[in-house]
């Protein structure tokens, strides 16, 4: 900590990353950390469900046939945006590295979203191409050029000639990736990431042990798409977990079968696999006779007590948290070593490059060591913005570099992050971005409502859930079921309604910025 700038400094070792003017792609930096000779009978990706399992050598040739694909049958050129609409599967991580080394924009989205909700996306990144599976096909318009990854189209691809000229220069402060997320006020933005932006993100990476990391995650979220890429960056075998629902019995059984040591985990799955060993002792003797080490876990807050319930029934494993947003690529602390995840519900210190301050949130000013405040960072995993909207750009991230987290979090004297609470508008439903701001603006398109405030209602399970206030008109009759009904037929499941409280005004500021704290206090 240093008193005269207020800020806070990474005291962690220097990464090893390029000179920034260096024309570099990503997926180039990642290949040159695989070690030499490949691996050749590792598996670098393994299907959960099917077994199947791509081993290094594979997953490189396959990335370098199908970026030449790209190029010579899909005319996919660098800059191009390429929405990725699908579920987990061992071809996702290929078609995101080979996307972006040939200089295109990887922008994967939730396969779950509707229509609508996609069609909300797609107007915000403009994509030239698209890859989705049968199921998710139907959400894309037709006019848009669409690759099935389940067609035989696709996986001929792999077997396409990869000597072909795929050299393109990409420069590091080009946009590798764009991922949707509200932020801290509003609807869904597109984030631009660079290919710098997720080098840096990989500095955190464990020395190349021979790690085997699963991931019963969805891979457009910026937890496991950067989770994932550590396929070649940390030359990590990925386990991908493709089942729809979360079952904590089948996670378990798969880490047995395919040596899991490093299962990477959000808070609700967290409370699914501790229940389980509650329930039934067994679970506890079954996960002690696997290779498990460390649970990574984050995406959104965990309560301490899970952590303690964990750690009684899984005394050997240890328990890494994770905090960061999709606008700092992930995560941008790093829990190391038993001092630190002794201190229960830390995320650890800041990772190699990043700076922080701690700001009152009301008077602006940084504030020292132990006291709670918004956090601000600063870092060569920043955002480079949200694309084409220059006004909410310039509102979280000012002139200076500084990205304001819209978290309430210390930093104690000996550089240790605690997050204490959210200040911004967003909701986490099992670290489901759901932004209250396109819910409202949902519930006003309804005949019968005046006005609307969604909030979040504390849940044991889903950790937070969207409920809404609500203004009738007068002499309507609308009723919560109704209402209900009326957001769950055009959103994604983790963005419905479950509780309507009905009011006679919707508290606001003198600006008309809706009080969100005073109405999640009624
Ligand atoms: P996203 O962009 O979807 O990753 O959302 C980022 C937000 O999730 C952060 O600003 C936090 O509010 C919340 N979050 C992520 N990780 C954690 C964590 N470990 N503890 C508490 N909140 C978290």
């Amino acid at each position: 900590y240093c008193a005269a700038t207020k800020t806070f400094h990474s005291l962690r070792a220097p990464f090893p990353m390029p000179p920034p003017d260096r024309p570099l792609s990503f997926p180039a930096f990642a290949f040159s950390l695989l070690p030499r000779p490949l691996p050749a009978t590792r598996p670098a990706l393994i299907d959960a469900a099917t077994g199947e399992s791509v081993p290094f050598p594979a997953f490189l040739s396959r990335v370098r046939a199908l970026a030449a694909a790209l190029r010579a049958r899909l005319g996919v050129s660098p800059g191009d945006v390429a929405f990725v609409l699908a579920p987990a599967g061992v071809h996702v991580p290929v078609l995101y590295y080979a996307l972006m080394s040939v200089g295109a924009v990887v922008s994967p989205a939730n396969p779950a979203l509707t229509a609508r909700e996609v069609s909300h996306l797609l107007a915000l990144s403009s994509p030239s191409v698209a890859f989705a599976v049968k199921a998710t096909e139907g959400k894309l318009p037709p006019g848009l050029n669409t690759v099935l990854l389940d067609s035989p189209a696709f996986l001929s691809c792999f077997l396409h000639d990869e000597d072909e000229d795929t050299k393109v220069i990409v420069q590091q402060s080009d946009p590798a990736a764009i991922l949707y997320s509200s932020g801290t006020t509003g609807r869904a933005k597109a984030v631009v990431l660079t290919h710098r932006n997720l080098m840096a993100s990989n500095s955190t990476r464990a020395a190349a042990t021979e790690e085997v990391l699963m991931l019963p995650l969805p891979l457009f979220h910026i937890y496991a798409f950067t989770f994932c890429l550590r396929v070649a960056t940390s030359a990590h075998t990925v386990v991908l977990h493709t089942a729809r629902r979360f079952d904590a019995r089948a996670v378990l059984a798969a880490v047995a079968r395919f040596g899991v040591t490093r299962l990477a985990l959000a808070p609700p799955a967290m409370l699914a696999i501790v229940r389980a060993a509650e329930e039934d002792e067994t679970v506890v003797s079954a996960v002690a006779a696997t290779r498990l080490q460390s649970v990574s876990f984050g995406g959104a807050p965990t309560a301490p007590e899970l952590l303690t319930r964990f750690s009684r029934k899984f005394p050997g494993v240890s328990l890494v948290q994770g905090y960061g947003l999709t606008e700092t690529t992930s995560g941008f602390c790093r829990v190391a070593g038993e001092e630190e995840s002794a201190r229960t519900g830390s995320v650890g210190r800041l990772s190699w490059g990043a700076e922080a301050k701690i700001v009152h949130p009301e008077t602006g000013l940084a504030l020292p060591p132990g006291v709670p405040g918004e956090l601000w960072v600063r870092g060569p995993f920043v955002m480079k913005g949200y694309l084409g909207e220059k006004d909410s750009t310039s509102a979280i991230l000012d002139s200076e570099g500084w990205l304001k987290t819209g978290d309430l979090c210390y930093i104690d004297k000996d550089g240790i992050i605690f997050v204490v609470d959210r200040l911004k508008e967003l909701i986490k439903y099992k670290g489901y971005q759901v932004p209250p701001a396109e819910l409202e603006s949902l519930l006003q398109t309804h005949p019968d409502i005046d006005e609307a405030a969604v909030v979040p209602y504390p849940d044991d399970q889903a950790g937070e859930l969207p409920v809404a206030f609500i203004v009738r008109y007068s002499g309507s009759y609308l009723h919560e079921a109704h209402i209900k009904e009326f957001v769950a037929k055009q959103v994604v499941h983790y963005k419905r309604i479950h509780h309507v409280f009905f009011v006679n005004s919707i508290p606001k500021n003198a600006a008309g910025k809706i009080l969100r704290k005073d109405l999640a206090k009624i």
